[in-house]
């Protein structure tokens, strides 16, 4: 399993909101069974392709570092008329599983701006710098279904029941600047903490800083195992040695690289 779509490493600007940098690793395509298509709108919401308010929107905010707003705010007003109001929109998109709005951005790449991408890939064996041109069409975007929400006992007896994050939490966890991963675990575990024992949320953050070393790693297994991949790669063979290697899928950097260059 991959760990693009970690809740908990969230941290400061990347290429992609959804991928840390050193993903970048040798691993062989797979595509496990009992993965569904992707093709995951919010009920009730239908994508259209970008136009000026987006392109002006994108350009306004592209040197921020909040990349994960970023991308929901334009998938949201990509599920209006143009110039709309799009605030039920984008709750329908935070409130989405972070693999579920990155293939839905994924869509809004290809019927915007069209199929072709082109990417610079570093080899994993010689790091030499490789130009892949492909199509999007030729990738097959899978998304597992996810539960919504996940029980697990801890080692005081107690039950604590979560749901999962979200593309909201990931926007949100990254507004508030936390700067170490123990933060942004406790940050998060507070967040998605729904019951505790006998206790219903809200929980403050003394709850998730109190729980044992133990049962935060167990919460946070048990968070990163049912939250959905996007299972993307592309099978790369390196013009200068001829490795051949899988890379991941950077849907946020193809998307932004898409409009002129980005800072
Ligand atoms: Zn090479």
């Amino acid at each position: 399993m991959t760990s693009e779509t970690s809740p908990m490493d969230s941290s400061g600007r990347v290429s992609s909101p959804f991928r840390a940098p050193e993903a970048l690793e040798e691993r062989p395509p797979s595509r496990p069974a009992g993965r569904q298509r992707a093709g995951l709108l919010p009920a009730g919401f239908e994508l259209r392709e970008m136009t000026g308010y987006e392109e002006e929107y994108l350009e306004e905010h592209f040197a921020e570092s909040n990349t994960a707003e970023l991308v929901n705010q334009v998938l949201a007003r990509c599920l209006v008329p143009p110039g709309g109001d799009f605030r039920a929109a984008l709750r329908a998109v935070r409130a989405l599983p972070v693999a579920h709005r990155d293939a839905t951005l994924l869509e809004l790449r290809r019927c915007s701006l069209g199929k072709r991408v082109l990417s610079e890939v570093t080899c994993v064996a010689c790091g030499e710098h490789n130009e892949v041109d492909f199509d999007l069409t030729e990738i097959t975007v899978e998304v597992a279904a996810a539960p919504e929400t996940i029980e697990c006992h801890l080692s005081d007896n107690r039950r604590a029941l979560l749901r999962l994050p979200n593309a909201g939490d990931q926007a949100d966890l990254l507004a508030a600047g936390v700067e170490s991963m123990a933060g942004r675990r406790t940050w998060m575990l507070t967040r998605v903490l729904l019951r505790l024992g006998d206790d219903e949320e809200p929980f403050d953050d003394h709850c998730a800083k109190a729980l044992t070393t133990k049962d935060r790693r167990q919460l946070e297994a048990a968070l990163e195992k049912a939250v959905p991949d996007l299972d993307l790669s592309m099978g790369v063979v390196c013009q200068s040695c001829g490795h051949e290697f899988s890379s991941p899928f950077d849907v946020a950097g193809f998307f932004f690289s898409s409009f002129g260059d980005v800072p």
